[in-house]
């Protein structure tokens, strides 16, 4: 089917209306909404809600461009106008068993909630809520600027008394109320002190991510063959460097074989004989992660081999130190570097914590510290190695793994080492330039390809695959929305 085509009809539809058996159907670029009452119902919905969508978008070009690609959001919010009977009678899809998907928006006209003119703040508000969760900014932005700016797109008036009582937010403040939150936003966008609205957008655009290194890791599960693996490599180097680029963010990775499976002597040698193929990919910018787990002869031994494949290559190197008995894994990884001839400045010792950090920083590597709620290392705690011990050589990096992690901890690790009143130039090197400076040794990554990105394309196919969903974005789900509005990761 042409592509092109295919996407004109369906996913970039000009106004359209139809009837269903659900009722009148108006589609305009971003929403779908079904009125379950009136065609007239339906229709208004739609013009006030595409209108707060181009309104936040106007904001919203103050921080971002994503919301400015052809393809953006494209049919991401479904809107059902219902009333109470209509219902009783046929609950619409999505609605009655588990959470509400994020994307759907129902405006209930049952008697006593008043007509859609009613409802024009209200719907101006989720407009702007939905605009946030597809354009993933829900995980980003503090909560108390996201439902500060809906309320003041929405045209929520603060009390008069109230807006005589400005004050500005308290660094590192969140505040769960949402008057108080709108009062924030309105200060800051239209205090008399102009220098505010800029400051707060660059806070905006900088809880981008705009870059990120995805590891050769363990999974969570030994592999068992070594076709498995083989598979792993070819994904970090292609759909997952592919599906990154589709949401704005540039994507490199390592590759190697990771210590826990180097203890499967069969698998280990055919991931040996597959990696200095993939190692050359575009886009991979070390060998890792590699090192011990248990510390065993076999551990040792492909070790010391991807050591040699990183030097022959002039590959920088990342290294996973132990969980049990780290002090002497980390040590003993330095001395076979050393040993193997390897140079320090080529490589990363991830997973530091406080006891290891100095020994790695004085003998002239790269100190990693995997940000992690529960294990290795929490933000709190890395922030107060960071006033300790500077940026120097110190990246900040996290998980996104197999088990409970916070892939957002390197920009809650930085705004919360700014509010704690570590210097920016430290910050920026342990959370952004030391990972390129290393890793750029590779010749993979530079601060060019964020720079002077290409276009976003969502139409693009990976070997004939796409990340869309019948073209909507995916939710991904922050557990707790405590948590999600929390800058710690303990
Ligand atoms: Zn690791």
């Amino acid at each position: 089917m042409d592509l092109q085509r295919r996407l004109d009809e369906l996913d970039l539809p000009r106004f359209q209306e139809r009837v269903s058996h659900l009722g009148w159907e108006v589609r305009t670029k971003h929403f779908v909404v079904v009125g379950a009452t009136r065609r007239r119902d339906a229709v208004r919905t739609a013009q006030i809600m595409a209108t707060a969508w181009e309104d936040v978008g106007a904001l919203a070009d103050q921080w971002t461009d994503l919301h400015r690609r052809e393809t953006f959001g494209v049919g991401a919010v479904s809107v059902w106008v219902v009333d109470g009977a209509r219902r009783s009678r046929e609950p619409a899809p999505g609605r009655g068993k588990g959470p509400e998907p994020a994307d759907t928006i129902f405006v209930d006209l049952s008697d006593g909630w008043g007509s859609i003119e009613d409802r024009v703040i209200q719907l101006r508000a989720k407009t702007v809520d939905a605009f946030f969760r597809v354009s993933q900014q829900e995980q980003t932005l503090p909560r108390w600027v996201r439902t500060g700016l809906a309320a003041y797109i929405a045209g929520e008036q603060p009390a008069s008394r109230q807006v005589q009582r400005l004050e500005p937010p308290r660094p590192g403040a969140g505040s769960r109320d949402r008057a108080q939150a709108a009062l924030w936003v309105r200060y800051l966008l239209e205090a008399d002190d102009a220098r505010r609205a800029p400051r707060f957008f660059e806070a905006m655009a900088a809880a981008g991510v705009v870059a990120l290194i995805e590891p050769a890791f363990w999974l969570g599960q030994p592999r068992t063959f070594v076709g498995t693996y083989v598979d792993y490599l070819s994904t970090i180097v292609g759909w997952e460097r592919f599906r990154a680029g589709q949401f704005g963010i540039r994507h490199y990775c390592t590759v190697g074989l990771n210590p826990k499976e180097a203890n499967n002597e069969e698998l280990a040698e055919g991931v040996m004989a597959w990696l200095p193929r993939f190692a050359l990919k575009e886009g991979v910018v070390a060998i890792g992660e590699i090192g011990y787990d248990e510390q065993t002869a076999l551990e040792d031994r492909y070790f010391r081999l991807q050591l040699e494949l990183a030097k022959e290559l002039a590959l920088p190197v990342m290294i996973h130190t132990p969980h049990r008995d780290k002090k002497r894994g980390t040590t003993r990884s330095m001395d076979v570097c050393e040993e193997m001839g390897v140079d320090p400045a080529m490589v990363v010792i991830d997973h530091n914590n406080e006891e290891t950090v100095a020994e790695t920083l004085q003998r002239g590597f790269w100190a990693g510290f995997s940000i992690y709620p529960s294990t290795k290392m929490g933000n709190a705690r890395m922030v107060e190695l960071l006033k300790q011990y500077g940026g120097e050589r110190i990246i900040v990096d996290s998980a996104c793994d197999w088990g409970i992690s916070d892939c957002l901890g390197v920009p809650k690790t930085a705004k919360l080492a700014l509010d704690s009143g570590v210097p920016e130039a430290v910050v920026r090197k342990a959370c952004y330039a030391n990972a390129l400076a290393v890793y750029g040794k590779s010749g993979q990554i530079s601060e060019a390809d964020w720079l002077n990105p290409s276009a976003i394309d969502q139409r693009t196919l990976y070997e004939g695959n796409t990340i869309l969903r019948g073209g909507r974005e995916p939710r991904i789900e922050t557990p707790g929305e405590r948590r999600a509005g929390s800058l710690l990761i303990e």
